[in-house]
């Protein structure tokens, strides 16, 4: 089915990939995987759309639908290799694929996601990433009401956790290295702010939390993090920066765990928006027109983004000055 976008949310994945940071990425490449948009025409085989329906589409386009994975609706894990909305490739192998920093994009029905009625457009779109992501997690992992959550990094990533988490009833703190984003933080929901520029924090909250959900996008060391669990505490990583070293005692200490997630699959994702639509939750957004990309780059960069940039594919239609 043929997509008209709307809005198209900034990953720090699309700097990732635009940047080449994780190495392979396929060039020329048009990133975006947070797509709302309309529904613009049909296939003849589409069953579930009609024209015009508000629709979305996250970080992958189609998958084997055949595997254990695929099976248990986690497509993002497909035995066969699930094919990312943009810098992959389709499921032929070697068609690449491109993603929402554009007008159009033709997806598979069963990879299209609904967009809950009521849901401001522009704060939805951030939901296809940002938003799976941190739920899969919150959800995968038992997280409830009562338990005690840190969230590292406010950004794209970390504000959806904090507004999820405290919709699921837990207790969220925020950990992070912009001490000026306290007042965002108790805003956004959590209970607690902890700056980890603080020399003693590390001492002063050591064994908190049952549960940490750590979105940094740079290097950092995860063994500081893990000595914030508690006792059979979970820490789950969700960001993606340069490796760095993990201490054994980090873990044995306390019987911790250390767990990583990708996204969330098809089902999953539905039930994200639904739950969102239901809890009143959407991303808080600055919404750019696509000329100032590079700037909004770098400025997801120096952490200065409050707390998803979002780009009106309206102004890509508009003539160049
Ligand atoms: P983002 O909006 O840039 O947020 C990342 C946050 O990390 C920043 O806001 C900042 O929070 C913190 N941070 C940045 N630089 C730091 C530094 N030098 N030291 C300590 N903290 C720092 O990025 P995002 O879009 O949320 O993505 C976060 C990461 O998740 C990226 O690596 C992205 O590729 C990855 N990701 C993974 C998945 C998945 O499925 N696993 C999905 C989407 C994205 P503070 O200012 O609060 O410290
Ligand atoms: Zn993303
Ligand atoms: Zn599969």
């Amino acid at each position: 089915m043929l997509i008209d976008i709307l809005f198209c949310g900034v990953c720090h994945s699309d700097i990732h990939q635009a940047r080449n940071e994780w190495g392979g990425s396929i060039f020329p490449m048009v990133p975006g995987h947070e797509i709302v948009g309309t529904v613009a025409a049909l296939g003849e085989q589409v069953r579930r759309w009609t024209c015009g329906d508000t629709v979305g589409v996250g970080c992958f386009v189609d998958s084997c639908r055949r595997c254990d994975a695929c099976t248990a609706g986690d497509e993002q894990h497909c035995e066969n290799g699930v094919a990312y909305t943009y810098n992959g490739y389709e499921r032929d192998g070697k068609t690449p694929t491109s993603g929402g920093y554009s007008t159009r994009i033709t997806v598979d029905e069963e990879f299209v996601l609904r967009i809950p009625k009521g849901l401001p457009l522009a704060g939805a779109a951030p939901l296809l990433c940002a938003g799976i992501t941190t739920y899969s997690p919150l959800r995968h992992f038992g997280v409830k009401a009562g338990d005690r959550v840190g969230v590292v990094g406010l950004g794209g990533l970390g504000h959806m956790g904090v507004k999820l988490a405290k919709a699921l009833g837990a207790k969220a703190t925020v950990l992070s290295h912009s001490a000026a984003k306290r007042d965002d933080a108790l805003r956004l929901g959590a209970e607690d702010f902890v700056a980890t520029g603080d020399p003693e924090a590390f001492t002063k909250h050591a064994a908190r939390f049952d549960f940490i959900l750590d979105t940094v996008s740079a290097r950092h060391d995860y063994n500081a993090y893990l000595n914030l669990l508690r006792r059979n505490g979970t820490m789950v990583l969700v960001g993606v920066p340069e490796p760095s070293q993990l201490s054994a005692i980090s873990l044995i200490t306390g019987r911790r765990r250390l767990a990583g997630s990708n996204i969330g699959g098809i089902r999953e994702t539905q039930e994200m928006l639904d739950f969102c639509a239901e809890h009143g939750i959407v991303s808080d957004v600055e919404v750019i027109p696509i000329q100032k990309i590079g700037e909004a780059y770098d400025r997801t960069l120096r952490s200065d983004v409050r707390y998803r940039f979002v780009i009106d594919i309206a102004s890509l239609e508009e003539p160049r000055s």
